[in-house]
């Protein structure tokens, strides 16, 4: 019987674990047996964090102060500035003058802390099916089916919590779907690892946001004799708001005031502060964007076209070639166009809890017809006992803002959901457990 099973081991589970190994750790120097048992579960061969963007030059949308640990415990031995001391780059990390590191870095650092985690993490483990089951002693608990991918063998876990860290899915429109050269964003290095330099002539980039742009941004210097064509429906790239007070938005006492708000104010702010996060560009990389665009003018050879005001209608791929048919939101027409590969930057959504735990449906209660609802804790309401608490990381933002799917909020989200479990191990209220709120 485990105390806790994590689904999936991306920051979000990464950042729990850790908080579950300083917990255990404290507890130990105490004196106190009250060490939890955890495990996660990972469908990958190993640790990854979106390795199909680490694009060369990408940097973080966070500062590095926001790590796995600094905000919760700023003297863990898992920070990112723990990270580069252990890397003998600190000094020379410092004399870079930023406070955003390099995606590849930071996927490095993750990479790192996961390395210490071992004990804990199984890799290439899906988990496929969570039943509700009444075990010998009577208690109810959860039981979790997982099969290792590469073996195929089957075990079944019992635990008392469950945390979901299973991350968000790609989107695509109606009517789209990936083949051959036409992928998402989150298969974007994959994807140009197949196209020669040399031979590809032109690209389509479908999207307006930070993805769409960094992949434009590259294919324009990778293949220096191709078009690149983006479609968006914007007039141009839109800045992201990362200004002083709106940026508070992302602070972790930011959670308690969304959460506590009423449903039209919760609404009011996810629609005026969107620009904070979706479909909107580092303002630095749209300069450089311009500038190419200016430069192409100059030189009398425009390979980056803005195809503004257009919405991607439909694609059909035929040998190496496929066909795009772009709406002008302006003009009304359609055009065809033909293109060596299509880059859907088209986002991603949270998958459904009830696809991933079904057998949990009958018990969910809420009033969000789309999502779960959860406590303040991220604990999945239930309308009777289930024989322990679902926890989600990631997929309540509806209901906790815009944290909820970002790295900002990491280490006080794994505190919060690992101070509830331990309050109600020791069958306590949390809000007066203040050894608890220490330990943790
Ligand atoms: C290109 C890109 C850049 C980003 N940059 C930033 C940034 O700079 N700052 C920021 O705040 N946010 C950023 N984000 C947001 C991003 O969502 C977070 O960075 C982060 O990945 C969320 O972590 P997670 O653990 O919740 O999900 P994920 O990283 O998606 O991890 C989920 C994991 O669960 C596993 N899994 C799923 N289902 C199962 C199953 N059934 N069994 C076992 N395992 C399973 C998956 O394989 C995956 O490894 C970025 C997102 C993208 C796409």
């Amino acid at each position: 019987m485990l105390d806790i099973l994590g689904i999936g081991f991306g920051p979000s589970n990464l950042a729990l674990a850790i908080c579950i190994r300083e917990f255990n750790e404290s507890q130990e120097r105490a004196g106190n047996h009250g060490a939890l048992q955890s495990m996660f579960f990972e469908q990958r061969v190993g640790f990854q964090w979106h390795k199909d963007m680490l694009i060369d030059g990408a940097t973080m949308q966070i500062s590095f102060l926001k790590d796995l640990v600094t905000l919760r415990n700023p003297t863990s031995s898992f920070s990112f500035l723990n990270y580069l001391k252990r890397c003998g780059r600190l000094e020379d990390f410092i004399n870079l003058k930023t406070f955003y590191p390099t995606r590849v870095e930071y996927a490095n650092y993750l990479e790192w802390a996961a390395s210490q985690l071992t004990n804990c993490a199984r890799y290439d483990c899906q988990v496929e099916e969570v039943r509700l089951r009444v075990n010998r002693d009577r208690r109810q608990c959860m039981e979790v089916v997982v099969r290792h991918r590469d073996t195929q063998d089957v075990g079944v876990y019992s635990t008392q919590n469950l945390v979901l860290g299973t991350g968000l899915r790609p989107k695509l429109p109606k009517g789209i779907a990936e083949s051959g050269n036409v992928v998402h964003s989150s298969s974007f290095l994959s994807l140009i690892k197949r196209i020669d330099p040399q031979r590809a002539r032109r690209f389509l980039v479908v999207g307006g946001g930070q993805s769409a742009a960094e992949i434009v941004n590259h294919l324009y210097d990778r293949y220096q004799s191709a078009e690149i064509v983006a479609v968006f429906p914007n007039f141009g790239y839109k800045p992201a708001d990362d200004s002083h007070f709106v940026n508070q938005i992302f602070d972790s006492r930011s959670v308690d005031l969304f959460y506590a708000a009423a449903d039209n104010v919760k609404s009011f702010l996810l629609e005026r502060h969107a620009d904070t996060n979706y479909g909107v560009v580092d303002s630095d990389l749209i300069a450089q964007l311009y500038r190419k665009a200016y430069g192409d003018k100059v030189r009398g050879r425009e390979r980056l076209r803005m195809r503004r005001l257009s919405r991607l209608e439909a694609l059909s791929s035929q040998a190496d070639l496929v066909t795009a048919g772009i709406r002008d939101l302006h003009g009304g027409g359609v055009t065809e166009e033909r293109f060596d590969a299509v880059v859907m930057a088209t986002g991603y959504h949270p998958p459904s809890l009830t696809e991933i735990v079904p057998a949990v449906t009958p018990y969910m209660s809420g009033d969000f017809p789309d999502q779960v609802t959860l406590d303040r804790s991220y604990a999945v309401k239930t309308n009777a006992p289930i024989g322990g608490r679902i926890y989600l990381q990631g997929a309540s933002e509806s209901q906790h803002g815009f944290t909820v799917t970002l790295l900002s909020a990491l280490p006080t989200r794994s505190q919060e959901i690992l101070q509830d479990i331990v309050a109600r191990r020791e069958n306590q209220d949390v809000s007066q457990l203040e050894e608890v709120r220490h330990a943790v």
